[in-house]
């Protein structure tokens, strides 16, 4: 039996493209070859790798000053590919400091000069978005994360900002209309709303790049890889693959838009459920809260055996909350069908 999975990252993807990445791992394209032993070079995949870049812009209605790059080394190495890039040499960035990833970014960032922290919920483990700060032109970069997956929080407002807006969108890319022309450089991992682990994808406005005065090692450097149109080195093609896969069903079922509508109904569904069983409560400010990460805990941990008895017994997977944090966390990206919270919420009823 097909389980309801609310893992955190890797997570469901749309059955479809289990399908078609299984098809394309024994044949690609009828060329007589698994999409795992053709070259990057060929003609087939260099269609994919284009259209995986095209569809991109096409979703986040982006004009050509953008460029979309597919790279290795998780959204972690972004941490400091950003600064490598965007920092200069004597030059400070802005952060908000609202989860672990956000923390770890802010860490990476330190080694290639100054950071402020503008915004922090650290003292308060993480639990809302912290909004009363602004950020002037004295800074190259401000960086924020939009969706705190371990934390359950998402920025639902971005700040105006006198400088460069970068954005990590791991947890929460495509699942709500935002206007994509107000950040200069956005990046996430593929492993939740978009693909499998192993690729990365970085949306970046050209005209930013090349004023850090660092020398940047080619394979850090945003420059080189537009120029190689992410074919630097060898791309990790089956995640490239899997992760258009992704985004044409997103597309071909109405886009960002009706993905939104579908994710705004399975966290209210939710979130009520939470409000209204005196056995539950939420972990952050109620504004703040996630529609891809709902994080809950039993207010009475005596009935925890029973709970996770009956979530495993009515087939759900992936429900317990980060080792750092404990009690549960249902994830919700798009491709988790409304049913599966229908299912998880019957449960808490039912305790
Ligand atoms: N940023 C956010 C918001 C994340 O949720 C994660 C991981 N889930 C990361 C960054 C790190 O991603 P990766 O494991 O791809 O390096």
């Amino acid at each position: 039996m097909k389980k309801h999975n609310f893992s955190a990252g890797p997570c469901i993807l749309p059955q479809e493209v289990f399908q078609k990445s299984a098809d394309a791992i024994l044949e690609f394209n009828g060329s007589g070859l698994s999409l795992l032993e053709m070259s990057h070079r060929s003609k087939d995949f260099v269609a994919v790798m284009d259209e995986a870049r095209a569809i991109v812009k096409r979703l986040m209605n982006l004009n050509d000053d953008y460029e979309v790059l597919y790279l290795g080394g998780g959204a972690s190495m972004q941490f400091l590919m950003v600064a490598y890039n965007l920092l200069s040499t004597n030059g400070k960035a802005a952060y908000t400091n609202t989860g672990t990833w956000a923390a770890n970014a802010i860490k990476e960032a330190k080694r290639f000069g100054n950071v402020d922290v503008v915004g922090s919920s650290k003292e308060e483990n993480y639990s809302f978005i912290p909004k009363d700060y602004s950020v002037g032109s004295e800074y190259d970069y401000f960086h924020c994360t939009s969706n705190n997956t371990i934390y359950g929080t998402q920025m639902k407002d971005f700040p105006e900002v006198d400088t460069l807006m970068v954005c990590d969108m791991s947890s929460d890319i495509f699942s709500r209309q935002l206007d994509f022309s107000k950040f200069d450089l956005i990046y996430a991992g593929a492993q939740k709303n978009m693909g499998p682990a192993g690729v990365t994808v970085v949306v970046v406005k050209k005209e930013i790049l090349g004023k850090s005065g660092r020398d940047i090692p080619s394979i850090l450097d945003y420059e080189v890889h537009i120029k190689k149109e992410s074919m630097f080195n060898t791309p990790p093609v089956f995640p490239v693959y899997a992760t258009l896969l992704t985004l044409q069903h997103l597309e071909n079922n109405g886009g960002i838009a009706a993905a939104e509508i579908k994710n705004n109904a399975k966290a209210k569904l939710i979130y009520d459920e939470i409000d209204r069983n005196p056995l539950f409560e939420g972990f952050c400010a109620k504004e703040d809260r996630s529609t891809m990460n709902a994080g809950f805990k039993l207010i009475d941990e005596s009935k925890k055996e029973t709970f996770d008895a009956a979530w495993k017994e009515a087939g759900i997977n992936g429900l317990n909350g980060h080792r750092s944090l404990g009690g549960y966390r249902a994830s919700m990206y798009n491709a988790l069908p409304i049913e599966s919270v229908e299912v998880l919420v019957n449960v808490m009823k039912s305790l």
